[in-house]
């Protein structure tokens, strides 16, 4: 996992020292001297990583961190500010400014790599979410799936397991007054394992010595692996010096640590960081998904698309050559409905599909799949279903479009409207699905031919 680290220091020797320990680790690394254009630099190299020097000479170092922080281009680059041993203030300013992490001089080599490969590794799923994200961005998709609510301070719940009951209490105490967030004690619990099962908290913090007995890296590994805990994220707490610890923990999969006895505030921000990067991964990923779904679903209607259909459709076929059942087919297409645009408009039109689609759905079982499959075409697969049954729900269907006229809006005139529909069956001892696709194709534009307004059924020629 190399990945490219942009440091931004202006002395030159912390920079060729911090550039040397890095590159061992197999970093690509680009150093800075003037901090000026270091925000035109990240956006355009994008590098994975961005370590700033508290104290630069010729810039305050924290308005760089938020300026890098609040552009679209930069903002999910992880930033580390490096800070003077025991500088709590400066710390805790830099967390608050936007930086995911800090790290202090003189660096331990352990924890340098462990931190910065813990935060590649966030970053490079963020990476691959971001990705998805884009396809449907690309696709159009994204304005219904982010609305433009401004941040919030973040909400959650929290984990935690401490080294005895009053240092539980005590981190209890400081978190549920600073931050809206529920916290779950599980200090002098046997098992913390069986309280994340209920309802899975967004952070679980975790002693490097837990009540109970238990070595906290096996525990943090355990929880890791659980269902109910996979998507929540870990900060690890070791006493001082215990640097080795941490490193490992941070390998483990925790996304941060902090060493005790630690100032409250230090413990606040980290915790309030987690939760904004949750909230950030959990959009994502929630975006992700529902991005798939709107790649299977007609936007306009809501009814599966023609992709999902024919996907759809071999899985209905495979299954009635199993059970030795039947399916049928209708194929819908509405009649002169490019008259209805010309007359009435492109949005009237757009009404008239929404509510087809609604009748459509009415009068078929649950059973069956509905898709819009072209502007003004739709289609429903029946499993296990007769032709005489399906040209029976074809009727009904027609009947339903036919004797209630459409209302439109913007329009006080109602809307006529029919519907030609072609029906096909699957032949059960030799079905192949493209085929009884295209028998109902036949049927559709017999029905067409006919007259319109009319249901066809497939007949095979003798
Ligand atoms: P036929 O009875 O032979 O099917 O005649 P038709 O006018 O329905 O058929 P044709 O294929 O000539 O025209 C289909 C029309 O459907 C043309 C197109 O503008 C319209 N259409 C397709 N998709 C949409 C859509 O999403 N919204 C609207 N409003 N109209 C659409
Ligand atoms: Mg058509
Ligand atoms: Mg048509």
């Amino acid at each position: 996992m190399a990945g490219r680290i942009l440091i931004v220091d202006d002395v030159p020797t912390n920079r060729a020292l911090l550039k040397a320990k890095l590159s061992t680790a197999y970093f690509e690394v680009t150093t800075v001297e003037t901090t000026l254009d270091v925000e035109d630099l990240a956006k355009t190299q994008q590098p994975d990583l961005i370590l700033i020097d508290v104290a630069l000479a010729d810039r305050c170092s924290y308005d760089l961190c938020v300026g890098l922080k609040s552009a679209a281009e930069t903002a999910h680059i992880p930033v580390v500010m490096i800070t003077a041993a025991d500088a709590t203030d400066q710390r805790v300013r830099g967390l608050e400014c936007g930086a995911d992490d800090f790290l202090c001089k003189p660096f331990d080599d352990l924890t340098l790599i462990a931190r910065v490969r813990a935060l590649m590794r966030v970053k490079i799923s963020f990476d691959e979410m971001r990705l998805r994200d884009d396809t449907s961005r690309e696709l159009g998709l994204h304005r219904f799936l982010y609305s433009d609510q401004p941040e919030v301070e973040p909400t959650g719940r929290i984990l935690i397991s401490a080294s005895d009951a009053a240092e539980g209490q005590s981190w209890s105490d400081t978190l549920s007054t600073h931050l809206d967030i529920d916290v779950v004690n599980a200090t002098g619990s046997p098992d913390a394992m069986v309280l994340v099962k209920g309802q899975p908290p967004d952070i679980i913090m975790i002693h490097q010595d837990p009540a109970g007995g238990a070595d906290g890296l096996e525990v943090l590994s355990a929880l890791r692996s659980q269902r109910s805990s996979g998507q929540s994220t870990f900060i690890f707490v070791v006493e001082q010096g215990q640097e080795a610890i941490a490193a490992a923990a941070l390998d483990q999969g925790a996304s941060d640590y902090i060493s005790t006895p630690f100032d409250p505030n230090e413990l606040i921000v980290r915790v309030r960081s987690q939760l904004r990067r949750k909230r950030y991964s959990d959009r994502l990923r929630s975006n992700v998904i529902d991005g798939l779904k709107m790649a299977v679903i007609d936007p306009l209607t809501g009814l599966y698309n023609r992709r999902y259909a024919m996907q759809h459709l071999e899985g209905i076929s495979e299954r009635a050559a199993r059970e030795g059942d039947g399916y049928a087919i209708l194929m819908m297409d509405l009649d002169e409905f490019k008259v209805v645009n010309d007359l009435y408009g492109h949005a009237a039109g757009d009404d008239v599909l929404v509510e087809f689609a609604r009748r459509l759905q009415e009068n078929i079982r649950g059973i069956d799949l509905v898709a819009r499959i072209g502007g003004e075409e739709f289609f429903v697969a029946m499993p296990a279903t007769e032709p005489e049954h399906a040209a029976f729900v074809a009727e009904r269907l027609r009947a339903a479009i036919e004797t209630t006229p459409f209302e439109v809006q913007g329009q006080s005139a109602q809307i006529n409207i029919t519907v030609s529909i072609g029906v096909a069956a699957s032949e059960r001892w030799r079905d192949v699905p493209g085929e009884v696709l295209r028998n109902a194709d036949v049927a559709l534009y017999e029905a067409k031919n006919g007259g319109r307004n009319v249901v066809r059924v497939f007949c095979q020629a003798a």
